[in-house]
This record gives C-alpha cells, sequence and structure tokens, in this order.
C-alpha cells in the first residue's frame, strides 16, 4: 500500500525560503495546523482566532488566504471551516477533505505556485502569532503504552513483579481532565495531600513534581454511542499528533492512586504544543509494529493488517531542562532524555479502537495521551521519576546543579521529529513550562 503522494515527495521545495533550511520543523512536506491570532498592537487586540499552517519560520493565516487569493473550487468548503477559527469544524469533514487540503495547500505553497504573490501577504513570522489550543477539548484520556515506562515505575513499585499481568492485553488508560490543558507556559506548583513521616497525611505544596513526555493523538472523526470502531477504520478517526506533557505529582499520586487511579495528582495541568502534526504528514515515518516473539499477540479486535504493516510511528522524542540558575547564568537548556515512539507497546489505531471498544464515543477534538514514552536504554527515560530513579540518583546538571524532581523556575521543553531515507525530516515543534510557585 503506498501512503505516500505528490505532497511528500522530496524534492518540493517552498517559495517560502526558511521552509527549504535543511533540519527545521516546517517543510513544505509538513503543513501542520495551528489555531492563532495574530499577536501585538492594539488594532490587532480585538482579533479573532484562525487557523493557520506552519511553514518555514512563517505562519500562513488561512483567514486571510480565503479573502485574498484565488483557490480551487474544492478548497473553498474546506477554507470555509478553517476560517471559523475551529479546527474541529474542519476535521468534522474527514479524511477526504484532510487530503484535500493537504493537496490544495502544498500546491499553493510550493515554488512556482500562481497564488504565492497573493499568499505572500497572509504570511506572519511565528513569533508574532499568540497561539491557542486547536480546537475545544471534550474530553481527554491518557494511556500506558510505554512499555518501559510502566516496567521502569513497576519496578520502582513492585521490585519483583515490575508488570502487572494485564500489561500485554488491555492497552491501560484512564480518564483525564481536559479543562486544565494548556500550550505550556507557567505551570503552578500543585498543592495536595500526601504521605508524611509522623504517619498523619500532610496538606501542601509537590516537593515531587515531574513531566511525563508523551504524544497527543487528535480524534477527527467521532463514532456514535454504541458503536464500535474497529481497527481497520481506526486511522480514519485520528486526524493528527501533537506533543504532550503529562505533569504529574509523584508525592500526590502515590498517596492518592489506589484503588482508582490518578485524580488530581495530573488534573493540575497538561501541555500540549499548538502545531497538529496530520497523520497524513507522518506517513513516510510509519513503520511495521511487532512484538517480542515471546509476547502474546494482541486480541483479533487489536489486530489488523494494516496496524502491523504500517501501525508503529518512528519519532524521536527529547526533553530539554533548563533551570533558574542556569537562565540566570546565561547557560543553554540541557537535553536530559531521549526516546522513540517505535517503543511503544500499542499504537495509535489500538488506543482509540481500544477506548471504543464498549461503545463509548469519541468526539472530534478529543485528545488521547499516548501515555510516557521511555526508551529502554539509560538515560531514555520519559519522566524524572525514572531519570532519577524515584529521586535516589539525581541529575547533574551544568553549573553544578542537581534534580531529582522539578524546583521551581524550572522549564521544560519537549521536542519531537521524524527522519527517514527517501524523506524530509519533519518536526513536531516544541512545548514549555515553567513552572511557578505553589
Ligand atoms: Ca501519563
Amino acid at each position: 500500500m503506498n501512503l505516500l503522494d505528490a505532497t511528500h515527495d522530496p524534492r518540493l521545495r517552498s517559495w517560502v525560503e526558511s521552509a527549504n533550511v535543511p533540519g527545521g520543523d516546517f517543510p513544505i512536506q509538513n503543513l501542520p495546523l495551528a489555531r492563532f491570532r495574530p499577536a501585538g498592537g492594539l488594532l490587532h487586540a480585538e482579533e479573532p482566532l484562525r487557523v493557520g499552517v506552519g511553514i518555514g519560520d512563517r505562519v500562513l493565516d488561512l483567514k486571510l488566504g480565503l479573502q485574498l487569493c484565488p483557490w480551487a473550487d474544492e478548497m473553498y468548503p474546506l477554507l470555509d471551516a478553517l476560517a471559523s477559527g475551529d479546527l474541529a469544524a474542519f476535521m468534522a469533514m474527514g479524511p477526504r477533505a484532510w487530503k484535500l487540503l493537504r493537496a490544495g495547500l502544498s500546491a499553493a505553497l510550493a515554488e512556482g505556485s500562481d497564488q504565492g504573490p497573493f499568499l505572500e501577504t497572509c504570511l506572519l513570522p511565528r513569533a508574532q502569532a499568540t497561539f491557542a489550543l486547536p480546537c475545544r477539548i471534550g474530553d481527554y484520556t491518557d494511556f500506558y503504552a510505554g512499555i518501559h515506562h510502566a516496567h521502569a515505575v513497576g519496578l520502582q513499585l513492585r521490585p519483583d513483579n515490575p508488570l502487572l499481568p494485564n500489561y500485554k492485553w488491555v492497552p491501560i488508560g484512564y480518564h483525564g481532565r481536559a479543562s486544565s490543558i494548556g500550550l505550556g507556559g507557567p505551570v503552578r506548583r500543585p498543592c495536595g495531600q500526601m504521605r508524611s513521616a509522623s504517619g498523619t497525611p500532610r496538606f501542601g505544596p509537590s516537593q515531587r513534581l515531574d513531566f511525563e513526555l508523551e504524544l497527543g493523538l487528535w480524534v477527527g472523526q467521532a463514532n456514535e454511542l454504541g458503536e464500535c470502531v474497529s481497527i481497520q477504520a481506526a486511522e480514519d478517526h485520528l486526524f493528527g499528533m501533537t506533543l504532550l506533557n503529562d505533569w504529574s505529582a509523584r508525592d500526590i499520586q502515590a498517596w492518592e492512586y489506589l484503588p482508582l487511579g490518578p485524580f488530581l495528582g495530573k488534573s493540575f495541568a497538561t501541555s500540549v504544543s499548538p502545531w497538529v502534526v496530520t497523520m497524513e504528514a507522518l506517513a513516510p515515518f510509519r513503520r511495521p509494529f511487532a512484538r517480542p516473539a515471546d509476547d502474546p499477540a494482541p486480541l483479533p479486535y487489536l489486530d489488523g493488517e494494516f496496524n502491523r504493516s504500517h501501525g508503529a510511528l518512528d519519532i524521536h522524542l527529547e526533553v530539554w531542562l533548563r533551570t533558574e540558575r542556569m537562565r540566570q547564568e546565561g547557560l543553554a537548556a540541557m537535553r536530559i532524555s531521549h526516546s522513540n515512539a517505535l517503543d511503544a507497546y500499542w499504537t495509535a489505531a489500538q488506543l482509540l479502537t481500544h477506548h471504543t471498544s464498549n461503545g463509548c464515543n469519541l468526539q472530534v477534538g478529543d485528545l488521547l495521551g499516548t501515555g510516557t514514552l521511555s526508551g529502554p536504554a539509560a538515560g531514555q527515560g520519559g519522566s524524572l521519576l525514572e531519570l532519577s530513579h524515584g529521586g535516589r540518583q539525581p541529575l547533574v546538571l551544568p553549573g553544578g546543579e542537581a534534580r531529582s524532581f522539578l524546583e521551581d523556575g524550572d522549564t521544560v521543553t519537549l521536542r519531537a521529529s521524524c527522519q527517514a531515507p527517501g524523506a524530509v525530516r519533519i518536526g513536531l515543534g516544541q512545548v514549555s513550562g515553567t513552572i511557578q510557585p505553589a
């Protein structure tokens, strides 16, 4: 099956020069979407949100583009939906519309396009855009698909039996909190109830604040209540991906999580990157999905031919940390971890299919977190809990500081990119959050 078309051609270049710089996140082969308003200046203060396309270091304003540029007939309904300023209205139009938009934008932004002179006036520097969440998020579910994370955390809790017997059979997840999802920026240290040495729990600021390196999946097609989405149909329900940081207060979490799972240790904040990289843009980076030979095969409802041949995604992930003192001393952020989404135990399609397998209805704009994506080796933990071995081996930072968990003023940045032979590198951008005092 060939998932690639002219929009993935590595020879394709854009008339937006910054899109052709090798190593950039947003070449013309990517075309991620985000919701934004032009920033700065009193004139723009009341500007409504609109959807834009990331190209090089610019944002193409599709609301202006609809007004100022001629398009092929089939593009108008798509651009009308996007000009309403809500990505959900467009996602709801379905996979055929997603493909049409990508082809139309690729042609319009390609070198030599007749539309270039019109669209040139619709570009603004990315730094002059204020971003918003891509749409209203109705529901947010966080899974636990990173087996190396599950194993490392399990090892700290149950050294003899790190992986619970259900792990290799059922994609574990919990219902998260949609209202506290944001784009990063300041993140306040949460207060909560936690164990204390006296035996009586205490209430106060979390002392074991952590990040979790995850990917977020945007649901682009709804299913009716009672209707299960088969593994064969699941890909048509997935619109795209972002980076996701599932901030976690380990001390609050450790005290509250039995027997019903995560609650206030997680729900104070979740941060996502503003750009939605579409599943189509990720097509060159799909890989076969296979389990180790000794592991159980997924049950039939979680197993399909396409999922086996193309279900996994080769996405390189990174975590960067910069403390307040590093900022003051002019020290650059340090990369403290890296991993790859290929190590996930469940594919995006399996997560979506499993979520609907009881008839639960997903809605356009729902967000699914993959779970922490750690790698198998040292230095590939997707959380400080893993990297510092539960706080017993603090990370040493440039300037001599040490970190077991996050301190006030720490900035955590997640980044991701994809590379493959015969494809142009694309990136997911980044999401950054800085811890504020409780
Ligand atoms: Ca998580």
